[in-house]
C-alpha cells in the first residue's frame, strides 16, 4: 500500500480549508454574533452543523462504525465528485471502472477532466479483477466498483473485489447504494483492514428518503479528513439532518419492512414477467430493480411511456442491448406495468 498522502493532489494536501465561524467555538452560548445571521426567524436563521455531529452519532450506531469514519454528503453524488477533486489531477491522472455501471462516475470524471477507463464486465455481468488491474497504470488513482451493480442488478463477487483491494495501491470505491436489498455482506465491516477503501451508502433507495439528498461515504479517518477539508462547509441542510435523524430514531425497522415488501414484490413481478411474450430474459437481481431483455427496448419504452408507465431504457449501454430497467414499485404500480406490457 502506498501512503495516502502520495495519492492526494498536491493543491489539496496544501489546502488551507475555509473555517466556519462556529468551528472555533464548541458548546452553548448566550449570544451568537459570529456568523452574520439574522437573529430573528428561529430556528431556520442559524447555519446547520457543518460536521453533522448528531447525525453521524446515529449513523455510527446503525452501521457499527466510528463517527470519524463517516462523511455525510448532499446525496452520494457529492462524495463521488469529491473523490475526483481530492485524488485526481485533471489531464494527468485516470480512474478505472467496471462497464456498464452507474453513470455518475463517468460524468463526474468528465466534469473534472479526468480520464475514465471502462473495463467490460463478463457477459454474465460478473467482474474480472485481473482485467481491471491490467487497465491501471502509474497514474490510476481510483477503481470504481458498484455492488449490487446498477443497471445490471448483480452483486459483484467478493473474491474478485478482494483481489482488487489487496493488489491495487490506489483508492477503491465500492458503491453499495443497493446493499440493503442484497444477501451479500457489506464491505463496511472490512473498513479497518483497508485504509484505501471508500464505501458509499445512501438514504435514497431502501430508506425511502431520496427527496432529502443524503448520501454517505465511509472510509479511514485520514480519507474522511480530506473529504471534510474539500466539501462545502454547510453541505447538508438543517432540514435534511433533522429529517434523517428523525427517521433513524425509529431504528431500521421501517426500512427492513420496506425491503422485505419490495423483495417479495420483486419475486412476484419476476414470475409474472416470465409469462409475457415480450420478455426474453430477466437477469438475476440483488437490488430493487430488474434488468429485462426485450425484442425492441426503445419501442417498448416509448409504448410504456404513452401508457404512463416510466421505466429506464438501457439499450445504449454496453452488454445491455435491448434491455429495460424496471424499478420494483407498489403492487398497484407493478400490476399497471404488467397490464401495459400485455396489451
Ligand atoms: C441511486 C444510486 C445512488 C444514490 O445517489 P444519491 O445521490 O445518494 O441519491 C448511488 N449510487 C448508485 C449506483 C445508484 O444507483
Amino acid at each position: 500500500m502506498s501512503n495516502l498522502e502520495s495519492l492526494v493532489r498536491k493543491n489539496i494536501a496544501a489546502l488551507k480549508p475555509y473555517v466556519c465561524a462556529r468551528h472555533e467555538f464548541q458548546g452553548a452560548a448566550s449570544a451568537y454574533l459570529d456568523a452574520n445571521e439574522n437573529p430573528y426567524n428561529s430556528p431556520r436563521n442559524r447555519y446547520p452543523d457543518p460536521l453533522q455531529v448528531d447525525l453521524k452519532g446515529a449513523i455510527a450506531q446503525l452501521k457499527h462504525v466510528r463517527p470519524t469514519q463517516i462523511m455525510v454528503g448532499n446525496g452520494s453524488d457529492e462524495p463521488i465528485d469529491l473523490v475526483y477533486r481530492i485524488f485526481c489531477e485533471p489531464r494527468t491522472d485516470n480512474v478505472v471502472a467496471i462497464n456498464p455501471t452507474y453513470g455518475m462516475y463517468e460524468v463526474a470524471a468528465d466534469i473534472n477532466d479526468v480520464e475514465y477507463r471502462k473495463v467490460l464486465l463478463n457477459s454474465d455481468f460478473s467482474v474480472d479483477a485481473h482485467r481491471l488491474l491490467a487497465a491501471t497504470d502509474a497514474h490510476t488513482k481510483v477503481i470504481w466498483l458498484c455492488s449490487p451493480n446498477n443497471p445490471t442488478g448483480n452483486a459483484l463477487n467478493r473474491g474478485e473485489i478482494l483481489k482488487i483491494l489487496t493488489q491495487f495501491t490506489g483508492i477503491v470505491v465500492i458503491d453499495e447504494a443497493y446493499s440493503d436489498f442484497s444477501a451479500e455482506k457489506s464491505w463496511l465491516d472490512d473498513l479497518d483492514h483497508y485504509p484505501h477503501l471508500i464505501v458509499l451508502h445512501t438514504f435514497s433507495k431502501a430508506w425511502g428518503l431520496a427527496a432529502l439528498r443524503c448520501g454517505l461515504a465511509f472510509a479511514s479517518e485520514k480519507i474522511i479528513a480530506y473529504f471534510n477539508k474539500v466539501k462545502y462547509p454547510y453541505n447538508v441542510s438543517d432540514l435534511t439532518q433533522l429529517a434523517v435523524l428523525e427517521q433513524l430514531s425509529g431504528g431500521d425497522k421501517f426500512k427492513n419492512e420496506w425491503v422485505k415488501q419490495i423483495l417479495d414484490e420483486k419475486a412476484k413481478l419476476t414470475e409474472a414477467l416470465k409469462t409475457l411474450p415480450a420478455v426474453q430474459h430477466i437477469y438475476p437481481s440483488d437490488a430493487n430493480f430488474l434488468l429485462v431483455k426485450v425484442p425492441d427496448a426503445t419501442q417498448i419504452y416509448n409504448d410504456l411511456c404513452q401508457k404512463g408507465v416510466i421505466v429506464r431504457n438501457r439499450t445504449s449501454l454496453a452488454l445491455c442491448d435491448n434491455c429495460i430497467r424496471i424499478t420494483v414499485g407498489t403492487p398497484a404500480e407493478n400490476a399497471e406495468l404488467l397490464n401495459a406490457l400485455k396489451i
